[in-house]
């Protein structure tokens, strides 16, 4: 099963991505997780990326669709994978098209994460992860149980994205309108998308996706199953 999940930063992408591949064994490709370790490293590719990504505007097709054909040719996709931030340009996704064809991967779903502009400035500005193991908190919605304790690791190392700032957010909202929002008919022209309520509670929300994919057999970690 191959998912693109598609919806304005702080819709909820990348925490609905995680589930998917806790409970089916799919891999989550997050082209900005991609990016950030670029950017950690100091490679080439994150020197370029750097200061367009803390401007909140989008990094390069060309550097984006090489890296993502790249990731695509791992050997480890064979449950299938989710796509989280990629593609937010129609060229990107006319490329994932051509990629995909060549793999012989077809693309099952294409899911909207539909959220309220007012409501994703505060989701986004609240957030924070832990700096180890990189589960997710939020000020307003999600303390640590134990305060400064990460609950999954223990870790007591907590950060916050640079881009994750009330002033960079517009941007970034700005540049989903113009520049992703248009692949919404794009993807409803080959009739693979599907739109889930992303103001709807966390659980929720997951319970809508999990509609979606139906009949998928669950790989659940806790179940002592192989991930793939
Ligand atoms: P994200 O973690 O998906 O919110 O991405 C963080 C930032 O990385 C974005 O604001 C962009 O600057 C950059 N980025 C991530 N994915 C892409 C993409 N598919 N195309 C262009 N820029 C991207």
């Amino acid at each position: 099963m191959n998912l693109i999940l598609l919806g304005p930063p702080g819709a909820g992408k990348g925490t609905q991505a995680k589930r998917l591949e806790d409970h089916y064994g799919l891999k989550q490709i997050s082209t900005g997780d991609m990016l950030r370790a670029e950017v950690r490293s100091g490679s080439e590719i994150g020197q370029q990326a750097k200061a367009i990504m803390e401007r909140g505007e989008l990094v390069p097709d060309a550097i984006i669709i090489a890296m993502l054909a790249a990731r695509v040719s791992r050997p480890d996709l064979a449950q299938g994978f989710i796509l989280d931030g990629f593609p937010r340009t129609v060229p990107q996704a006319e490329a994932l098209d051509v990629v995909l064809k060549e793999k012989a991967m077809p693309l099952d779903h294409v899911i909207e994460l539909q959220v309220d502009d007012d409501a994703l400035v505060e989701r986004i500005s609240g957030r924070f992860t832990c700096a180890k193991c990189g589960e997710g908190y939020h000020d307003s919605f999600k303390q640590p149980k134990a305060p400064g304790i990460c609950d999954a690791c223990g870790g007591t190392e907590f950060t916050r994205r640079a881009d994750d700032k009330a002033e960079t957010v517009a941007s970034r909202l700005e540049a989903y309108h113009r520049q992703t929002a248009p692949l919404l008919p794009y993807y409803a022209s080959k009739g693979i998308l599907r739109v889930v309520d992303g103001m709807a509670e966390m659980g929720e929300v997951a319970r809508q996706i999990e509609a979606i994919l139906g009949t998928l057999p669950r790989r659940d970690k806790d179940q002592g199953q192989d991930k793939g």
